[in-house]
Parts: C-alpha cells; structure tokens; sequence
C-alpha cells in the first residue's frame, strides 16, 4: 500500500565501488551491477537485516504486529505488552529532548538503531525522519505505525543493519543514537569495542551536512544508578563500574549474562572524560551536555551541567519538609548540587556533538 515518500527519493546510499545510488526506483541498483536493497511494500531493505531480538520474544512480536494491523497499532501495544513497555513504545516523551537539539522545520533527521518508533514517530511530526532498524520486525512496526498516524510522508523506514548500511556523505542535518552507541560493540566482533565506537561516530559524521548533531543518550559508566546496582547492559549489577577485562570475567562465569555473544563483555559505557575522548578520536566535540535526571529514555528533565541550572534544580526538587533525616538528606543534596558531581556521578548523559573542526 505505502509508497516511500518523494524526498527518500533525494538520498543516496555509497556503494564499495564508490558510486552513488539514488533512492529514487525500487530497486537500488549500482552502475557496478551491486544491488544494495530495494523498496519492499513499506519499507526500504538494505543489506540483510540482523537476526531478531528486541524487548520481547519474537513469536509476540509477530502477534503484536498482526494485532495492530487488524486493531490498530495503539490498541495492540496496550493489550500485549506490559505496562512499562507500553509506556516506553507509546510515550511521545523519549522524543522530550527536542528542545536542546537546534533544528529547522525541513530538516532531515537519522534515527540510528530506531527501535519501536517512538522517538523516530514523534520527530516525524515536525522533521523528515529516516529510521533505521536493523531487525525485520521492528522495522514493519515503525512503518505500521507511521501509516497509521498519517506520518508515513514524513518518515520512511529503512530496515538494515547500523554498521553497514552506508549513506553518501553529507546528507542529514542530524543523527539520533539513543541507547544504541552502547550495544554497537556486540554487532561487530572483529576488532575492540572501542575502536567499533569511534567507527561507528565517525561515519554518523561522515552522513551529516557541514553544521549537522549528532544526539547521544547513553549512561553513565559509574552514575549514581550504577552505583545503587541497577543492572547493566550485560543483564548484571555493577558490571560498568569494575575494570573492563574484571567485567569480561564476571560476565563469562554469569548465567545471567544475557548478550547473545555470550563471550566478551562488549557493551561499554564511560565516564564524562572517557565519552569526550571517544568523541574527540570520532572528530566530534560536545556542543551541550546535559543530565537527564529521569534516564536517557526519557529526556523530560535535561540539566545542563552548570552550577546555576543544577542549584535551581536541586531546590526544586528538595525532599518535603520532615524530620532530621530528611533535612540531612537535604543538604546533602544541596552541597553536591556543582557540576563537578553531577559531572562525575549524574544518572545519564545526554550529549549534543558537532564536527569537531565546525
Ligand atoms: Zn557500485
């Protein structure tokens, strides 16, 4: 039924041999003869797409997906999902960080690894947007959808693979990794988690237009989260705060662990410093950084990291007037309310990055 929308039309995958291939027929065809994918009913395949997983099984994904085109996507999510993964796939608030990302009416938006659509979705309101899912079902929800809020001219889904589908330079105004610069290491085994990273930053910058950002949310390695023992990426307390070859054998002996390349741990994240040097060896910089004090999920309340904005914010959420304890705990929250601690232990990041050289 869907047809992509005419502006898919305008962008180019870069093929191996260096040409160009327009999005412009159904079949993305290379003057070298490579096919790359083709437009597939409603949505763009690139390559192969990654075998499944996703938040759950993939036998309920499939009825989920048959019960919203019957129901309506909506209706289907309440009635199969659990409260706080229906929350988290139809909350218009994981897209809350708008308002520190700089963007004009037209501008045309990379949602990198978009998931379920929800933060892709709520952009497509007022950007172009491209979503790029690797797995198959997922990509068939965020177009499902989209179609059915009438946001199909807007955004169009590209189903492949976040280390290979490879765009021509230039194009995009700005890239969306929420949650995703953690779990990209597990994609790509062939070398450090690290380097896949900074590789993997620096072909995002590679798509942008010169002034395009790059939005980053991610935890932090050793925030006050990971100090209560919330679990980590690899399904286990603590993991992010122990020296990364501790890690690796903490998750080797763990039945837990629930990477499916249940060999490494590979799923890093960093400390303030740490993110800046990855950024800087990617030829980004951080143009803004701010804390979401309710998780990068869900971007809702972002304090910039400077002492007026976190003095305001900690007033603001002060325990209620009580007893002794709950006046110690006051202080206590108003003496660490300076960048230097919110720096080093605030719950997550949100970073807005530019070319370095810009
Ligand atoms: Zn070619």
């Amino acid at each position: 039924m869907a047809h992509h929308p005419r502006w898919l039309e305008t962008l180019a995958l870069r093929c191996r041999c260096g040409n160009d291939i327009q999005l412009s027929s159904d079949g993305y065809i290379c003057g070298c003869g490579r096919k790359a994918g083709a437009w597939d009913g409603a949505k763009a395949v690139i390559g192969s797409p990654i075998p499944y997983w996703g938040e759950i099984p993939q036998d309920q994904m499939r009825r989920l997906l048959d019960e919203s085109e019957r129901n309506g996507w909506r209706a289907a999510v309440q009635a199969n999902l659990e409260p706080v993964l229906s929350e988290y796939v139809t909350t218009p608030d994981r897209a809350a960080f708008q308002e520190i990302l700089p963007l004009s009416s037209g501008a045309l938006v990379l949602d990198v690894g978009a998931g379920m659509g929800g933060i892709a979705a709520e952009l497509a309101r007022n950007y172009r947007v491209v979503a790029q899912e690797g797995v198959a079902e997922r990509a068939d929800f965020i177009a499902l959808r989209a179609a059915q809020d009438g946001l199909s001219e807007n955004l169009a889904v590209i189903n492949g693979d976040v280390n290979s589908v490879e765009f021509a330079p230039g194009q995009f105004d700005a890239a969306i990794v929420s949650g995703v610069l953690e779990w990209v290491g597990l994609f790509d085994t062939s070398k450090g988690v690290k380097e896949v990273q900074v590789d993997f930053l620096r072909r995002l910058r590679g798509f942008l237009k010169p002034g395009g950002l790059i939005y980053v949310g991610i935890e932090n390695r050793i925030g006050w989260a990971q100090l209560r023992g919330v679990p980590d990426h690899s399904g286990i307390p603590y993991t992010s705060l122990l020296p990364r070859f501790l890690a690796t054998w903490v998750c080797r002996r763990n039945r837990n662990y629930r990477s499916s390349q249940n060999v490494t741990y590979r799923t890093y994240t960093y400390t303030h410093g740490g993110f800046l040097k990855i950024f800087a060896q990617a030829g980004l910089r951080a143009r803004s950084t701010h804390i979401s004090v309710r998780g990068y999920d869900y971007p809702t309340e972002l304090v910039p990291l400077v002492e007026e904005a976190i003095v305001t914010y900690t007033l603001e959420h002060l325990n209620r007037p009580g007893g002794l304890k709950t006046r110690l705990l006051n202080r206590a929250r108003l003496a660490a309310a300076k960048p230097w601690f919110w720096r080093t232990f605030g719950a997550d990041f949100v970073f807005v990055l530019e070319a370095a050289g810009a």
